[in-house]
């Protein structure tokens, strides 16, 4: 979980609930400066850890994960864990009816969930314009995971 300064402001997060008609509040404003300082999807688990020195339970979390995502500000992901990561879309200050996110690659193995930049992810060979594409997420084994042969035998 690699994390950053948040560069979002009270301002623009203000500024994204009204684009979408949400209600400014302390726990959606708190969720989205958390979410724009993390370097890769988070869990519900994960946020309520990183939010609880704010006084915030995990369901009051839940419920403005939830809101933010119908809202189409932030952007859902389930690698295939059944476990739903957290991100902010992309471009959260335009409306889209059909947002396009950046592509993730996740390690089945750790866990491990990583942003990628937007090139890696162009679909190639079969056309998915007229999709509509909810994730694209490379899954298998970090390098981490990944047990080679060779180098168990010299080690
Ligand atoms: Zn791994
Ligand atoms: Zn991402």
């Amino acid at each position: 979980m690699g994390s950053r300064n948040s560069k979002l402001s009270v301002d623009t997060a203000d500024e994204m609930l009204r684009s979408r008609g949400l209600r400014r509040t302390y726990t959606r404003i708190s969720i989205l400066q958390c979410l724009d300082a993390r370097t890769a999807p988070v869990t519900h688990a994960e946020m309520t850890v990183l939010l609880a020195p704010l006084g915030m339970d995990g369901s009051t979390i839940f419920r403005g994960l939830n809101d933010l995502a119908e809202a189409g500000l932030v952007c859902r992901l389930d690698p295939g864990d059944r476990v739903w990561r957290f991100e902010l879309r992309d471009d959260p200050l335009t409306p889209d009816d059909s947002p396009r996110q950046h592509p993730h690659r996740f390690c089945s193995a750790c866990g491990r969930i990583d942003c990628l930049t937007d090139q890696n992810g162009h679909p190639s060979g079969r056309d998915v314009s007229d999709w509509q594409v909810e994730q694209i997420v490379f899954v298998g084994k970090c390098p981490e995971c990944t047990v080679c042969p060779a180098n168990a035998a010299s080690g």
